[in-house]
């Protein structure tokens, strides 16, 4: 689905990410973790082109999309990304917030896409506030509505980063609960987040991030019980 390759980012003089070189196959749930400033939104940032490589590539669903020519706004339409601030739009309902982007980029008639906000609003139990608008709702809400915004236009990947961790502690497992079941039908993801349950039970892969490097990967297992980095270990000291 993804391959990265030879990843580096800069900003000024300042090296985040180097020299990554992973490859995300179709239907793996990846979680990233690690320290505060260790490059993990940055990481995941690039994988859409929100952050531009300084140098290296990114090919998503084999189109090379670090190449200057390859139209970015196009791709991006197949990865949906979430973030820790939902950044819903504040004056327009949660159907208009859901229906926008693929009305506009003329994905669906508008008719089409309201049936499919419906449908998807119904998966997160929040179809009576289709009307609504996000100041009416809760923090966990507006994250369940902008998860499925992204997913109305169908995206073949997920990009989340921290998608809980400005929620109120008792929000945070109703959007977990959202992300799993996302999982479990079969979307590929790449999740940051410091909700070590998470990635115990939906993770098909953790990597822990260290100083801008993939320092250390495998399963839940290799990493949360039997970690075999000194920096590994000491990250999951404090957070588990
Ligand atoms: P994480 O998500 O792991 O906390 P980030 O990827 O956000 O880490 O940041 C990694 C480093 O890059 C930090 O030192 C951060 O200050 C720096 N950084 C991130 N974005 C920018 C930016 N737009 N301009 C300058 N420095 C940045
Ligand atoms: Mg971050």
């Amino acid at each position: 689905m993804i391959s990265v390759k030879n990843l580096y980012k800069s900003f000024g003089s300042h090296q985040v990410l180097n020299d990554i070189n992973e490859h995300i196959a179709p239907g793996e749930k990846i979680v990233i973790i690690g320290p505060s400033g260790s490059g993990k939104s940055t990481f995941l940032r690039c994988m859409n082109l929100l952050e531009r490589p300084t140098s290296g590539q990114v090919i998503f669903d084999g189109i090379d999309i670090t190449d200057p020519k390859t139209d970015i706004n196009k791709v991006r339409q197949h990865m949906g990304m979430v973030f820790q601030h939902f950044n819903l739009f504040p004056h327009k309902t949660i159907m208009e917030n859901i229906t926008l982007a693929p009305v506009r980029l003329k994905l669906m008639k508008p008719e089409e896409a309201k049936e499919e906000a419906l449908r998807l609003l119904k998966l997160v139990n929040l179809e009576e506030k289709a009307d609504a608008y996000p100041g009416q709702l809760s923090g966990g809400q507006k994250q369940r509505i902008a998860i499925v915004r992204s997913l109305a236009m169908k995206p073949k990947m997920m990009l989340f980063d921290e998608p809980t961790s400005a929620l109120d502690p008792e929000m945070v497992g109703e959007v977990l609960e959202v992300m799993k079941n996302l999982a479990d039908q079969g979307m590929t993801m790449a999740v940051v987040t410091h909700e070590m349950g998470f990635a115990k039970e939906v993770g098909t892969r953790v990597m822990f991030m260290d100083e801008g490097r993939i320092l250390e990967q495998g399963t839940p297992e290799d990493i949360f019980d039997n970690p075999k980095e000194a920096r590994t270990q000491e990250f999951l000291s404090k957070v588990l």
